[in-house]
């Protein structure tokens, strides 16, 4: 009896301290910014909770369709003062706009809408509707001054590109500023990474092969956001043509540069979102110029014809699997 009692004694502290030996995983999934999110923290449970607070705070302020967000009242009075954390987003897009030569441009969305995108009342809009809508698109065309956002009559912003990687990055300073050591945010496309896991490997994330419902390679990151834009994502078929919700300003139509998905591995989330999309309106040989050119950031792109294509910097680190495990992986090299 007592030897039974001292071995439960035992296998009770065994228990406690192994509780003790690390955080536990507190997680919650959301829906938000149009997307399932999961939220997961090995820390205070409240984190997660201020998380998911944080990321609808956000989603109110930025929703390009609910009337009381200040994107809303911006596109309706084409004036207008904002927060100072969306004004330092708008100010964020508007470089990565400049940096992409417009293959990124927030103020598409009079086009966007024109194709149904923003209602999923989908509609192939006639060329003259385009083209006149088109000439509103013009990301130089907004002026901000501190909090106050200008817009000429007509131009509309949308930060669908960038909000997710925005929110990805408050969520991951709130937690590291709450002390979270390992957490990991699935926002949509978006992953974001803070620290690495509790066992202080790194997160292994999975990339989704755009032609299938599997995972066509992973990547290794810590403290790193890993953000893809695909036409699987949202697109509509009419008359045997798909129509993918990623426009090409200079033309007012769904994107066509023959990537099928774009994914952009770095520190900033809010840079890899932006960024993710431009690359997907610019195609494979002028996003390659694109990263040649600038730096912080590495790429897995998917052609329409299945090839993968990866930037050096992931070289040891990206594995490809499933149907893709024997393909020939093609690096883009700086030189
Ligand atoms: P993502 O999923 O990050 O690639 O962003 C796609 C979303 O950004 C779309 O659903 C639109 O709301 C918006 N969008 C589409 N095309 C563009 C573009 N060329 N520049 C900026 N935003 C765009
Ligand atoms: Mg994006």
């Amino acid at each position: 009896m007592r030897r039974a009692s001292a071995l439960f004694t035992c296998l009770a502290l065994c228990a406690t301290l192994l509780s003790g030996c690390g955080p536990r995983a507190q997680s919650s999934t959301i829906f938000a910014m149009d997307t399932v999110m999961e939220l997961t923290a090995y820390g205070d449970r409240r984190c997660v909770d201020e998380a998911v607070e944080l990321i609808h705070a956000l989603e109110e302020r930025l929703s390009v369709t609910a009337p009381e967000s200040e994107i809303y009242a911006l596109n309706k009075d084409g004036r207008g003062d904002v927060s100072g954390d969306t004004a330092a987003l708008l100010s964020r897009a508007l470089e990565l706009c400049a940096l992409t030569d417009g293959a990124l441009d927030i103020t598409v969305y009079p086009v966007l809408r024109a194709w149904g995108f923003t209602t999923g009342e989908y509609r192939v809009p006639e060329e003259d509707e385009l083209a006149e809508l088109s000439r509103l698109v013009d990301y130089t065309a907004v002026e901000i001054d501190e909090c106050t956002v200008s817009l000429p009559r007509g131009v509309m912003l949308d930060l669908g590109a960038v909000a997710k990687g925005w929110a990805g990055d408050a969520v991951a300073a709130l937690w590291r500023e709450a002390g979270v050591k390992s957490g990991l945010l699935s926002l949509g496309g978006n992953i974001q990474t803070v620290g690495a896991k509790p066992d202080g490997s790194k997160w292994r994330i999975g990339i989704r092969d755009p032609f299938s419902e599997e995972t066509l390679g992973a990547v290794e990151v810590s403290d790193m956001a890993v953000v893809t834009s695909g036409g699987y994502q949202r697109y509509f078929e009419e008359d045997g043509v798909t129509y993918c919700h990623i426009i090409d300003p200079q033309t007012g139509r769904p994107a066509r540069s023959g990537l099928a998905s774009v994914t952009v591995i770095g520190p900033e989330g809010v840079v890899c979102d932006g960024l993710s999309t431009a690359i997907f309106v610019l195609g494979l040989d002028a996003g390659a110029r694109l990263w040649r050119a600038s730096e912080g950031y590495e790429l897995v792109l998917v052609t329409d014809g299945g090839e993968i294509y990866i930037t050096c910097g992931i070289e040891n680190t990206f594995t490809p699997m499933g149907p893709y495990i024997d393909s020939e992986i093609q690096v883009i090299r700086r030189g």
